[in-house]
């Protein structure tokens, strides 16, 4: 593939991978329609869910074709922790403080809303992708930052924040026992779920096939015209041909600047994850299903527990965040591992938690995929600037399960509706801009 912000060949192999749906490398036809309605790039959540609400009235389905570099569903959705765990609370302070309370509260409340739309879209579509739901925990190991978070959340409850109504706060004197987490100073819990991801989205692209997408794997993108022609048509280039779009959505994540260079604002970022497997797991387990645990600001790990006893973990931050900045950030190739974080998962469990010092941990598999990060924090959504009939859904921050749907559900109301970004559902912090496109920050 092309060098470049672009998927990269041989990536290496996650967990949700070892199951393929035969969607997996699916091509609708042998060759590419000349012209579409739609074209979309990207074949995983974002990309997915677009096609997905674009098909649902039946009556007035347009031509779309899906355009994936590589499988289905092989971008970070497929290499990711397997939570749709809504941040209730911790992004809420910086989001007060910077935008104001009512963005801030939009927010919350929009991850709650995506966690319940998810699990409805999943349960009346029948599909089978282990969702099961848990309650998550966020675990604080340093006294400072656990200190922060009661105030932050007694904040929020004397402001009225309805999604602090939804948080159980525990100290010192709890923290350890509720969350089974080694000196734990503050834990919080709240309303999650976990999932296998890649069954969740193959299964939901089936659905979108059969409605009568072309879906085209393993065909990359390599560029989009700057301009439309005299009939307002983008033309949309890959290795197989071209196609001619009336409308494109870009749901390419943390690859967009590669196929729309304006968009420098999202950047690449690989992320490492494990499956880990205990031989001697101790007779009592701990009852979170899903926690993440924070050893100081910025610096933490998550985990979701599986039915089959394995456990998902992934971060090791600690190991690369402030050090080997050079190794994840401005990173497109999930071909390699972080080298700083091998060998981290090693014994995370046995060190993680109160009587799993025996438990033989091994680590099955370790993965890496590309998120993407933007320079404010927030997703990308809606028209690309001064581009008529092009859209963007991407720049999820590594925390996309709790906000992806809706944001297409909104976008696609905006495509056929044609209306405002203010009527689409979705948090006003969202809207892609001209500003925001030039905004600097830190990631
Ligand atoms: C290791 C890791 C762990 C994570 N853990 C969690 C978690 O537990 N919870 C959570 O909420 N989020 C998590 N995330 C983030 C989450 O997975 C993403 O936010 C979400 O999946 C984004 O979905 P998407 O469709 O926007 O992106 P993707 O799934 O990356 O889809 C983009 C697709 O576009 C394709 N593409 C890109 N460029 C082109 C091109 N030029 N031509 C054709 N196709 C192209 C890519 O191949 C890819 O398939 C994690 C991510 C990673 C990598």
């Amino acid at each position: 593939m092309a060098p470049g912000i672009f998927p990269v060949a041989n990536a290496t192999v996650p967990f949700w991978r070892t199951e393929l749906h035969e969607i997996d490398e699916h091509r609708s036809t042998p060759e590419l329609p000349a012209e579409q309605d739609i074209v979309i790039i990207g074949a995983g959540f974002a990309g997915t869910t677009c096609a997905y609400y674009l098909t649902q009235d039946e009556f007035t389905v347009p031509s779309i074709t899906v355009l994936e570099a590589r499988e289905a569903c092989s971008g970070a959705t497929g290499r990711n922790g397997g939570h749709c765990r809504p941040d209730l609370h911790v992004g809420f302070e910086n989001r007060k403080n910077v935008k104001g309370l009512d963005a801030a509260n939009e927010v919350a409340c929009f991850e709650v809303a995506n966690l319940q739309a998810v699990k409805q879209l999943i349960r009346q579509e029948r599909i089978e992708c282990e969702l099961e739901e848990v309650t998550s925990s966020n675990v604080y190991l340093d006294e400072k930052q656990a200190l922060g978070a009661k105030d932050n959340l007694e904040e929020m409850l004397d402001l009225g924040c309805p999604t602090a109504m939804m948080v159980n706060y525990y100290g010192p004197d709890e923290a350890e026992k509720v969350s089974g987490v080694k000196g734990a100073k503050a834990a919080t819990t709240f309303p999650a779920a976990t999932l296998w991801p890649y069954k969740f989205i193959t299964q939901l692209l089936s659905i979108v096939v059969d409605r009568g997408v072309n879906l085209q794997t393993n065909t990359p993108v390599t560029m989009v015209s700057s301009t439309a022609d005299d009939e307002g048509f983008w033309t949309v280039t890959t290795p197989r041909g071209n196609i001619r779009a009336k409308k494109v959505v870009f749901a390419t994540n943390g690859y967009t600047s590669g196929v729309l260079p304006e968009y420098k604002a999202i950047h690449p970022v690989r992320g490492t994850c494990s499956r880990i497997i205990a031989a001697n797991p101790p007779a009592e387990r701990s009852r979170i299903g899903s926690l993440v645990p924070y050893y100081a600001p910025k610096l933490a790990d998550y985990q979701a527990n599986r039915s089959d006893g394995s456990f998902v973990v992934g971060g090791a931050w600690t190991t690369c965040r402030f050090k080997h900045t050079n190794q994840w950030r401005d990173v497109v190739d999930d071909s390699q591992l972080v080298p700083a974080a091998e060998g981290y998962f090693n014994g995370y469990i046995e060190r993680t938690f109160n009587g799993w010092e025996q438990a033989e941990t091994t680590v099955d598999q370790v993965w890496t995929g590309i998120m993407g990060y933007t320079e404010d924090g927030e997703p990308h959504i809606g028209k690309v600037p001064s581009k008529e009939g092009l859209y963007i859904c991407a720049g999820f921050n590594g925390h996309g399960m709790p906000l992806v749907l809706l944001c297409a559900k909104g976008l696609v109301k905006m495509m056929s509706d044609d209306c405002d970004f203010s009527q689409t559902g979705i948090p006003s912090l969202y809207e892609t801009t001209p500003e925001r496109l030039q905004a600097t920050a830190v990631i």
